[in-house]
Formats: structure tokens, C-alpha cells, sequence
């Protein structure tokens, strides 16, 4: 299997370790899988008496054909083991009637990143030897909170990679910052800069294209490299669990091998959807996607007339992690649909004008397999406090918006096909949030926040939140912006 770029109109064939590596395309653009393999109902009924990572490692053979199954079923061992998955790496929960919330959140950070970011270094790690890379990767990753972590806890005590981590100094809440500080690991640091989160953003743009930094970690054995969402190493991954929630929905005899179903994810960067649409490309009998989106619903806006416009006001939202005005996995689904060159005028477009309109037959294409809803604040709110109160289920607020969503699909269709919507992070990680949609007084203090939802729900605060208060803090440097590349040389140098 080889992949290109969704822009070269004639360009180059690269192995998975190499894209793995790489990243981003050098003509700017995604890689994409030159086919899509399939998966045949006998394959998905023979996966169900399989565990997750056979299941993952299964999957993931038929695109990373470079890597050996006995490869990959190792680093899907580690990956999705019991440790920091204690309730399994993806479970399916019926909530009520059709909906069923498939609950992404169960590892070490709390949220569906762990999903992608659990396996994503130890498949950079092995493609720094499939490449006779003999260098160390050093990750710089900006984050608005929960990436970074993610991130750290993905690559820590990795081979051959090191990563660090900026973050706003005042842009973070009190859990993110105490899960940052207090990361372990011996091939990790942390930094926080006096700035926000574009500050950091364009820090480590700024070190990325800096030739002499380029050059001052060669020489110490160094190139640098990024966690990025856009990274096929992370996607790929993604597309495992839905295959998976199929087989678990066979297992309990709520679908017949064959029928369909639909699903609904909670979108920001396209990258969890797109997972999705590939897995009904391979043949996974999946009917609508429907893309989930809060106030900051330019895909929706997109998905109803054909038209993406960045020029929009942005809004911060109780679902952070949703709140993006340029989805860049999009150019991805707009590859498969359009082609490289009409994907090479859009994203032109959208880079000159901010704007770009798709082509009637490109727009009926994405009509067969996509719908897009959104949430706004209070429907988000509502439907937090409905689904605790009505069905005992108790969700986080990126959930709440595909909740919401899944519900107005199904009642302007009609369709009652069984409905699987991605839950993408633990009631937790947004606990004052959640506090304030069921009704209390939204606590000022996270660690508060964290009590108070216990006690209200009786559910068990989420391992990876817990006495985050006690544990060893172990980063505590603040620089300024412009400071951030000395940062990087002291921890290389340290
Ligand atoms: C990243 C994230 C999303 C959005 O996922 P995309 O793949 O970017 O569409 C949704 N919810 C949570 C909690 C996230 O962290």
C-alpha cells in the first residue's frame, strides 16, 4: 500500500513508515491511501471474537502494509493494554432506544486523543528504523490543553523520539496544567510560555522553518518533528473502533450481520468522521455520518450549501476541543470526492479568499454519505441535564453537542437505523461545565468541580483525574515567546 498527497497531481508513492514520519506532504497537502482496502462481513463476524488490539492490529494490516502483523499486534498490545485502558479501550453503552454512545475516553487522558496518540509514537518508532533513520525525533507540540497531554503520555519513554510541550501560561485550566506539570517519563519536558495559545502556536511554527535550529539539532543527532492531527499515523488508528463498536453491536444481537448503521461524531479538525467514512469505504455497512458541530458550525453551514467561509466570527464554546474554523481533514474527504485538482483550487481558494464553494456533483457526493447538525450553548446544556435525568448517562459536553445532533437527525429523517455516536471525552475533563448544565453553580476551582460531579453523580472520577493534587510536580519553567528556542537547545543540552 502507498500513499500521496490529496495535492501532487503527479506525485510521488511513499510507504506508510515514510508518510508516518513526514507528516505532512512537502506540496502542503494530506497523505491518502492510493486504495482503500476492504473488509467483508465474514472478516467483521470473525473479529468479533477477537480483543481490541487484534482487532486494531487486523484493521491497521491492510493499510500500513510495510509494518508485520506480529509488528503491529505488539504495538496494538501495548498500546490498548489493560493499564491505561482499565475498562477497555472502546466500549459500546446503550443509552436509550436507537442511541448508543461508544465511549472513546478511557485512557490515560480522558479523552478520544488517547485513541490515536497511544499508538501513533510506537508506529513512529518503528518508522524511524523501517527508514535507516538513525537521528532521535525531538516532537514539539503547542497546546491549548488537551492535546499536549495527550501527546506527552503517547510518547513518553518512547525509542528514538523526545518530546516537548508549550503551553499558555494563563490558557490552560488548573487540571490540564497540574496533568502537564506533573507528566512522567525521561524523555519529556514541559514549558509554559507568557503568551496564548497562537503565541505558542506560531513559536513552534517559527523554530520548524528556522534553518539554523534545523542545523543546531543535526549536529547533535536531532531532526525535529510533529504530533500533528493530520498525521495518517493518527488516523489510521481511529478507523479501528468503529469496526469494532459493528462487532460489539452483533455480539449483543442489536444489529444483524449486515444491517447498517449510522454514525454521529462530535467534529472539530474532521479527523474522527473521516476515520468513519473510510471505514464505510471498506465496506463497513455504515448509512449517514453525521457531523456534529457547536456554535462554530462552518461545517455545518458547509454541508448544507456547498460552501466553507472562514470569514465568520469565532466563538469560545463549552466544547473547546470543537472550536476550529479550519477543519483540515476535510481536504481529505474533498480528494476522494473532487479529485486532486479541484482539491488543489479549493484549498487555493481558501488560503486567498477564505472561502471556497464545491462543484454541484462534488456537493451531491458528500449529500450520500454526510449530514451536518450543530448545538448551540444551551441545547448542549439541555441535553446533558436531559440524558442524567431521563436515562442515568451521563456525558461530557462534546458528547452532549453529537447527542443533540444525532437526535435532530433522526427526528427531521425518520431514520431509525441503530445510531452509534462517538463519546470523545469524560464527563471529567469538562466537569464544571457539566456541573453548571445539571444545574449547580459552576465551581471557579476544577478540583472542586471534579468533587462536586462526584458527588452528584456517583460515578468514579476518571484514573487519569484523580489526586491530581498529589502527585510530583516536575516542570515549572515559564519563558517569554521569543525565548522558546533556547528552551528547546537547555532541554536538548540538559
Ligand atoms: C479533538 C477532539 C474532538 C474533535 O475531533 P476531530 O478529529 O478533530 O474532529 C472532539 N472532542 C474532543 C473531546 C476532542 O478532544
Amino acid at each position: 500500500m502507498k500513499y500521496q498527497s490529496t495535492r501532487g497531481i503527479s506525485s510521488e508513492s511513499l510507504s506508510s513508515a515514510e508518510i508516518i514520519k513526514q507528516g505532512l506532504a512537502r506540496d502542503g497537502g494530506l497523505f491518502i491511501p492510493e486504495e482503500i482496502p476492504t473488509i467483508s462481513l465474514d472478516e467483521i463476524k470473525s473479529l468479533c471474537s477477537d480483543s481490541y488490539p487484534v482487532r486494531a492490529a487486523k484493521i491497521l494490516s491492510k493499510y500500513l502494509t510495510d509494518y508485520s502483523y506480529d509488528e503491529l499486534l505488539a504495538d496494538c498490545e501495548a498500546a490498548y493494554c489493560e493499564k491505561s485502558f482499565p475498562d477497555g479501550a472502546a466500549p459500546l453503552v446503550k443509552v436509550h432506544d436507537n442511541i448508543h454512545s461508544l465511549e472513546l475516553w478511557h485512557g490515560p487522558t480522558s479523552a478520544f486523543k488517547d485513541m490515536a496518540l497511544q499508538i501513533m509514537p510506537r508506529l513512529l518508532s518503528r518508522a524511524l528504523v523501517k527508514t535507516g533513520e538513525d537521528r532521535t525525533a525531538l516532537i514539539l507540540v503547542a497546546t491549548s490543553g488537551d492535546t499536549g497531554k495527550a501527546a506527552l503520555e503517547g510518547y513518553k519513554d518512547i525509542d528514538g523520539i523526545k518530546i516537548m510541550v508549550f503551553y499558555p501560561v494563563d490558557g490552560v485550566s488548573k487540571v490540564q496544567k497540574l496533568q502537564m506539570v506533573t507528566q512522567t517519563g525521561n524523555n519529556v519536558n514541559v514549558c509554559s510560555i507568557n503568551g496564548n495559545f497562537d503565541d505558542a502556536q506560531s513559536g513552534v511554527k517559527v523554530i520548524f522553518s528556522d534553518k539554523d535550529a534545523e542545523a543546531y539539532l543535526n549536529k547533535r543527532g536531532y531532526f525535529f518533528s510533529s504530533a500533528n492531527s493530520i498525521n495518517w499515523g493518527r488516523l489510521a488508528p481511529q478507523i479501528v473502533y468503529y469496526v469494532s463498536a459493528y462487532c460489539d453491536l452483533l455480539s449483543s444481537g442489536e444489529i444483524e450481520l449486515g444491517d447498517k448503521i449510522n454514525v454521529c461524531v462530535p467534529t472539530g479538525n474532521f479527523g474522527n468522521i473521516f476515520a468513519a467514512y473510510l471505514a464505510k469505504l471498506m465496506g463497513l455497512p455504515i448509512g449517514k455520518l453525521i457531523c456534529a458541530s457547536n456554535t462554530n458550525n462552518i461545517l455545518t453551514d458547509f454541508l448544507n450549501s456547498g460552501r466553507y467561509d472562514r470569514n465568520r466570527d469565532f466563538h469560545c464554546t463549552m466544547s473547546p476541543s470543537m472550536d476550529i474554523l479550519i477543519s483540515s481533514n476535510l481536504e481529505r474527504l474533498l480528494c476522494f470526492t473532487a479529485g486532486k485538482e479541484k482539491t488543489n483550487e479549493y484549498m487555493k481558494a481558501l488560503a486567498d479568499k477564505g472561502y471556497y464553494e464545491v462543484d454541484c456533483d462534488v456537493k451531491s457526493k458528500i449529500d450520500e454519505n454526510f449530514k451536518g447538525y450543530y448545538a448551540d450553548e444551551a441545547s448542549c446544556a439541555a441535553t446533558i441535564k436531559t440524558y442524567f435525568e431521563k436515562y442515568g448517562y451521563l456525558s461530557d459536553t462534546h458528547t452532549a453537542v453529537a447527542l443533540y445532533s444525532a437526535e435532530q437527525y433522526i427526528s427531521d429523517s425518520g431514520d431509525n437505523t441503530p445510531m452509534i455516536v462517538a463519546s470523545t471525552a469524560s464527563p471529567y475533563k469538562f466537569a464544571a461545565d457539566v456541573c453548571a448544565s445539571l444545574g449547580h453553580k459552576k465551581p471557579e476551582d476544577d478540583l472542586d468541580a471534579l468533587a462536586l460531579l462526584k458527588s452528584v453523580s456517583g460515578m468514579e472520577i476518571s484514573y487519569p483525574l484523580k489526586d491530581l493534587d498529589k502527585r510530583e510536580i516536575r516542570f515549572n519553567k515559564t519563558v517569554d515567546p521569543k525565548e522558546m528556542l533556547d528552551a528547546v537547545k537547555d532541554y536538548l543540552n540538559a
